[in-house]
C-alpha cells in the first residue's frame, strides 16, 4: 500500500515521519560544507545493501537510511569547492531549496494551459538571458535538460528552417563547426543524420570568419542548414570569434547557433563581457543554468531568434494534443526535442528573484578572481607550464616531466584522499591538467593547496 494515500490507517503518521526525515536531511545538507565522497564498486554496494526494491517496502526511515549511509556517500558532491573537473554544479541555496518547492508542486511546465504560472516564471529568466546576448524582443525558449538537447534542438530547428527555405530539390544537410565544438555536436549530428564539417580554428582555438567562409565555399553553402560556434569551449574555454563567423553566416543565409553551455555564463560578467562581441546576432542559443549560472541539475534555456521557426519544427501533432497546439498560447514543449517536461527553469528563476541579477554578476566576476590567480600561480610555479591563455574560468596546464600515468595516479590519490576531484584532459594526444571554476566558493587557498600536491 502506498504509505501516503487515505486507504493506509497510519496515513498521517507515516507521511509526517517520513516529512521529519527528508526535509531534515535536505536541511543538513544544505547547511553543511559537504565531504567530496567516493566512488563505490558494484561488488562493494550489493554486498552492504542487497535488494532494496522488496515485494513488501522497507519503510521511510530504513529507506532514508540507506540513502544517507550508504548511497550518498557513494556520490561525489559536484558543488565541493574543490571539484574542479569537467565543469562542476555549484547551485544557489535558494535554487535548492526550491527545487523541493519544484518537486513537491506536481507542475507539468510543457502547455501554458496546464502550467501559465510556470512558464510565465521560467519565461522572465529566459528573457534576463536573452537580454544578455542581445536577442530582439520577439525571442524566445525552453528550459530543457541539458545542452546537448539543447543543441540537437537548435539543430533541428535550424534543419528544417534551412530545408523551407531552399530552392526545390535541395536539402541541406551540413553543419560546420570546429574541433574544439562540443561531444554533443558530434552526437547530434549522428542523430540527425548529418554531416559534420570540422572548421579549422585558428592560433588561438578559435572558429573565425576567414576560415568559415573558406569552408563553405570548398564544400557549396548551400549545402550547409547551420554553423556552430561555440562561446567557451568545454576543454579551454575558448570563445570564437562570433563577430567575424555571424557575418559570414548572414552572407549565406546559414542559421547561427552559439553553444554557450558552459560559457555562455560570462555574458553577466563585464570583466569579459567583450568576448562576445556579435553574439547578438545568432539566430540560436544556449547555456546551462546547471554549468556556471548556480542552478541544480538539470537545467539548459534554450533561444531561439525567431520562435516560430522552432515551433513550426518542433511540435508534436495528434488528435489527444489538438486542444493544445491549436490554442495560441505560449506551449514550452513545442520549441524543443521532447513532450513532457518539469519545470525545471523555476529553481532558477527563483534563485535570480530572491538575489537579485547583480548577485549573480558577482558570483560569476568571483569565479574569474579565482581563475585568474590559478593562471598567475601556474606562470609563477617551475614545474608547472600553462598550455594557453585563459578566456573565461577553465585553466590548463602541464606539470613538467609527468607521464598520463603520473597525472591519473596524482588525481587518484587527491579523490581516494576525499581532498580535492581533478581529473586529467587530453588535448592533442597530450595528457594535461585542467581546473574548471565555477562554484563561488572555490577559493585561492584551494587553487594553491591543489597546486601544492604537484610540486
Ligand atoms: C557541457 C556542454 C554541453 C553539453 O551540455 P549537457 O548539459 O552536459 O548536455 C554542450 N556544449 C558545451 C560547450 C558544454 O560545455
Amino acid at each position: 500500500m502506498h504509505p501516503t494515500t487515505p486507504y493506509s490507517p497510519n496515513a498521517h503518521e507515516e507521511l509526517a515521519a517520513l516529512l521529519d526525515a527528508v526535509t531534515a536531511y535536505a536541511e543538513e545538507r544544505i547547511r553543511m560544507e559537504p565531504p567530496l565522497d567516493r566512488v563505490r564498486t558494484q561488488e562493494d554496494l550489493d554486498a552492504a545493501l542487497g535488494r532494496t526494491v522488496t515485494a513488501g517496502g522497507l519503510g521511510g526511515s530504513e529507506a532514508m537510511r540507506i540513502f544517507a549511509d550508504e548511497l550518498a556517500p557513494a556520490c561525489l558532491s559536484v558543488d565541493h569547492p574543490r571539484y574542479l573537473s569537467f565543469i562542476p554544479c555549484a547551485p544557489s541555496d535558494a535554487s535548492v531549496v526550491f527545487d523541493l518547492v519544484v518537486g513537491a508542486s506536481s507542475i507539468y511546465a510543457g502547455s501554458w494551459l496546464e502550467g501559465s504560472g510556470a512558464v510565465w516564471a521560467e519565461n522572465q529568466a529566459l528573457r534576463w538571458i536573452a537580454d544578455l546576448v542581445g536577442m530582439p524582443e520577439g525571442a524566445g525558449g525552453v528550459f530543457v535538460p541539458g545542452g546537448t538537447i539543447g543543441n540537437l534542438s537548435a539543430l533541428v530547428a535550424a534543419r528544417a528552417t534551412a530545408r523551407h527555405r531552399a530552392a526545390a530539390g535541395q536539402r541541406p544537410w551540413r553543419v560546420a563547426a570546429t574541433a574544439g565544438a562540443h561531444s554533443s555536436i558530434a552526437s547530434a549530428c549522428e542523430v540527425m543524420d548529418a554531416e559534420l564539417v570540422g572548421v579549422p580554428a585558428d592560433e588561438a582555438g578559435r572558429l573565425t570568419g576567414p576560415a568559415l567562409r573558406r569552408a563553405l565555399e570548398e564544400h557549396g553553402p548551400e549545402t550547409f542548414f547551420a554553423v556552430v560556434a561555440t562561446a567557451g569551449t568545454t576543454n579551454f574555454g575558448i570563445v570564437d570569434d562570433l563577430a567575424s563567423v555571424a557575418e559570414v553566416c548572414r552572407e549565406h543565409g546559414i542559421w547561427f547557433h552559439v553553444d554557450g553551455a558552459y560559457g555562455g555564463a560570462g555574458l553577466a560578467a563585464p570583466s569579459v563581457r567583450d568576448l562576445y562581441a556579435g553574439i547578438e546576432h545568432c539566430d540560436s542559443f544556449i547555456v546551462d543554468p546547471h554549468k556556471w549560472l548556480f542552478a541544480p541539475f538539470d537545467c539548459c534555456a534554450l533561444l531561439y531568434r525567431e520562435p516560430a521557426l522552432a515551433r513550426a519544427a518542433h511540435t508534436q501533432k495528434a488528435g489527444y494534443l489538438d486542444v493544445l497546439t491549436e490554442a495560441p498560447d505560449w506551449n514550452p514543449t513545442d520549441y524543443s526535442v521532447g513532450l513532457t517536461r518539469r519545470a525545471r527553469g523555476l529553481p532558477f528563476w527563483f534563485s535570480l528573484v530572491v538575489n537579485g541579477t547583480d548577485a549573480y554578476t558577482a558570483a560569476v566576476e568571483r569565479t574569474l578572481d579565482v581563475a585568474r590567480y590559478a593562471e598567475a600561480e601556474i606562470v609563477r610555479r617551475p614545474e608547472l607550464e600553462l598550455v594557453r591563455e585563459r578566456d573565461l574560468s577553465v585553466v590548463v596546464f602541464r606539470r613538467l616531466g609527468w607521464s598520463p600515468a603520473n597525472y591519473q595516479a596524482w588525481s587518484d590519490r587527491m579523490l581516494a584522499d576525499e581532498f580535492a576531484f581533478v581529473v586529467p584532459t587530453t588535448h592533442e594526444g597530450e595528457t594535461l591538467a585542467r581546473f574548471a571554476v565555477v562554484n563561488p566558493a572555490t577559493t585561492e587557498d584551494d587553487i594553491r593547496d591543489i597546486l601544492d600536491t604537484m610540486a
